[in-house]
């Protein structure tokens, strides 16, 4: 019997600062399968109607950081928080390298946590289709006001150190926040899709063939 399988359509969501209104009217216009937000979430009570993957920002609530972190923060069922590192879900690879939260909301480079870029470093060399991450990795340039000096000048937002681990990953997609400006833009082979924050920016859809599909249809000894 021949199957005619479709890729899993994944919904990309950008720094949401609690803003689930959107988030929910992209959800119920264009049903993805499930989703994954970049970080500056805050919505950690929400019900969604998929199930929603998501990494810490440099901007979270401090009280829902150390209930999360240990382990005593109440997540709905659709609320999936991931820590960092390789995860699988529903047969699509996700390397995911959050921001860390920090208390003053200072402007600059999101950082991360350098144990979880070390473990994520470890695991280069596996198959990834999407890496996450908060800050973003390639030059990404734009003119903009620098709020510290009030001057418009052109801001590159890279992170290098996050450029070098996409380099040694080698995922099919990057995937970043932090920034709030959208694009989507070819570097290296590597597609880089950076989200925005508003209505009109803040989302974008990928589809991708889950791989456990694919190596399941090989334990069939070549039988059809
Ligand atoms: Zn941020």
């Amino acid at each position: 019997m021949v199957s005619h399988e479709m890729g899993l359509r994944i919904g990309l969501l950008g720094d949401l600062h609690g803003n689930s209104l959107d988030a929910k009217s992209w959800i119920r216009r264009t049903q993805p399968d499930f989703c994954i937000q970049v970080g500056d979430y805050w919505l950690y009570d929400e019900e969604w109607s998929v199930p929603m993957y998501w990494i810490f920002g440099n901007h979270e609530r401090s009280k829902a950081v150390r209930g999360l972190i240990d382990g005593t923060y109440p997540l709905s069922e659709n609320n999936r928080w991931l820590m960092g590192g390789l995860v699988d879900i529903q047969g699509v690879s996700v390397m995911a390298l959050p921001g860390l939260p920090q208390a003053r909301g200072a402007p600059g480079p999101a950082h991360y946590p350098p144990k979880v870029y070390e473990l994520c470093r470890r695991q280069a060399g596996a198959h990834v289709d999407l890496f996450v991450s908060h800050g973003c990795g390639f030059l990404f340039g734009a003119m903009a006001r620098d709020i510290r000096t009030g001057r418009t000048e052109f801001l590159n937002f890279e992170e290098e150190p996050i450029t070098e681990l996409i380099r040694l990953v080698r995922p099919t997609y990057a995937v970043s926040g932090h920034n709030h400006r959208f694009a989507v833009e070819e570097n290296e082979g590597i597609t880089c899709i950076r989200l925005g924050h508003r209505a009109g920016s803040l989302a974008h859809m990928v589809e991708i063939e889950p791989r456990s599909q694919v190596s399941g249809a090989d334990t069939h000894n070549g039988l059809p």
